[in-house]
């Protein structure tokens, strides 16, 4: 399997970042080419809603960048694999748990990006959440890539282009990801596990194509039935006293689901750099290949301590796509529904709410997911959502 095949319903971006590859693999077997290609750029910015698959598209075209097989991106030589399993050492892949990416680290990145790579074929500074940067940090990258070295390359992911100040987005390239259709991520699904159309097509609306998700969604048949429970718990309060109660439960079991869901995440992740690198199951890693362990362990330090704010961040995406269902029931909008087994609440609410206090509960589930990215109190934000959530039915 290539490094392009999970890259659902991104043709356009996939073909952009293929020949670019495919010309970034002639100018390293041919400095001296004059080829007047200009598919390759030394800065990309790769933009696209969440669950677009932002960090999943640079992360391939990282690894086609130090790909040695046929064709480029081949998905099996050492250069694709330990990009994609985060063990390249010319990659550098920088994921932030904080609200802000801090000037000393932008300043280290610039500093990584001057050096030549060392085995790889090209230098490559991956950031996935470049939107993150204050002003002052990316005026320090901007003088990086307004000269890069010859052999480095940036790849920057955010929202959208707006998100990053105009002088920077002036001298990258851009490439724009769309949230791939249903229909396309399902097929996907079912290529990829032996499950019927049905059970492909509940998984990839409910995961809201996020093709992630909907993976983990068919690959333990608990998943459906913990959305169930977090759902229930986050719309069964029906005073403040229990949305207060309730908030503490949902925060306790989401935070519970994640971190078993995390904990096997981390097992396989280590799994897949021994095979990389191969080492037996058991076997002590030789010194040299040390550092490989040390950085995936950081990695998952860092996803650990964020890792009850992405659990409620989803809680809260699957109560907007519930709202969402309510809002099309209530206009008789002719549009597929996203929740799964919650028929029942749907049409409830449906009928004993009004338009007006549906697009009002969404409001305030908007703002629970803008002030999950600051440094409030999560118990707080959730029991402030809630109690703004009770129903007030209609007389
Ligand atoms: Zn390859």
């Amino acid at each position: 399997m290539t490094v392009w095949d999970e890259l659902v319903g991104q043709s356009r971006a996939v073909e952009t970042l293929q020949a670019a590859a495919q010309h970034a693999r002639a100018i390293v077997e041919d400095p001296e080419s004059t080829e007047a290609s200009r598919a390759m750029t030394h800065s990309w910015l790769i933009t696209g809603p969440p669950g677009s698959g932002r960090s999943t598209v640079a992360r391939a075209f990282a690894a086609a960048l130090q790909c040695t097989g046929d064709p480029v991106g081949c998905g099996e030589c050492p250069g694709c694999k330990s990009t994609l399993a985060r063990s390249n050492g010319d990659v550098a892949d920088v994921v932030t748990t904080k609200v802000i990416i801090s000037i000393e680290e932008v300043r280290d990145l610039v500093y990584q990006s001057q050096s030549a790579p060392s085995r790889g074929r090209w230098r490559v500074i991956l950031i996935e959440d470049a939107d993150r940067m204050m002003e002052r940090a990316s005026n320090v990258l901007l003088k990086a890539i307004e000269e890069p070295p010859e052999r480095t390359v940036w790849l920057l992911c955010a929202p959208s282009p707006d998100d990053m100040i105009t002088t920077i987005r002036s001298r990258c390239r851009h490439v724009s990801l769309r949230i791939p259709p249903a229909g396309e991520v399902a097929e996907l699904l079912q290529r990829q596990f032996d499950v019927s159309p049905e059970k492909a097509a509940a998984a990839a609306q409910l995961a809201q194509s996020h093709i992630g998700r909907a993976k983990g969604l068919l690959s333990d048949d608990n998943k459906i039935r913990e959305y169930q429970e977090l759902m229930t718990l986050a719309l069964s309060a029906r005073s403040t006293g229990e949305a207060v109660l309730n908030a503490d439960k949902l925060i306790s079991r989401a935070t519970e689901i994640e971190s078993a869901q995390q904990e096997k995440d981390f097992e396989k992740a280590e799994a897949s750099l021994r095979r990389t690198l191969g080492i037996e199951e058991g076997e002590t890693p030789p010194s040299h290949m040390r550092h490989h362990f040390t950085r995936l362990k950081e990695e998952q330090k860092r996803q650990s301590t964020r890792m009850q704010r992405d659990a409620l961040d989803r809680v809260m995406l699957d109560l907007l796509a519930f709202y969402r269902d309510v809002l099309v029931r209530q206009l008789d909008a002719q549009v597929g529904q996203i929740s799964v087994g919650l028929d029942n609440a749907v049409q409830t609410y449906a009928t004993s709410t009004s338009t007006q206090q549906t697009l009002e509960s969404m409001k305030q589930i908007e703002l629970g997911r803008e002030r999950l990215q600051t440094n409030t109190n999560p118990l707080l934000i959730v029991e402030a959502m809630l109690t703004a959530l009770v129903p007030r039915r209609l007389g």
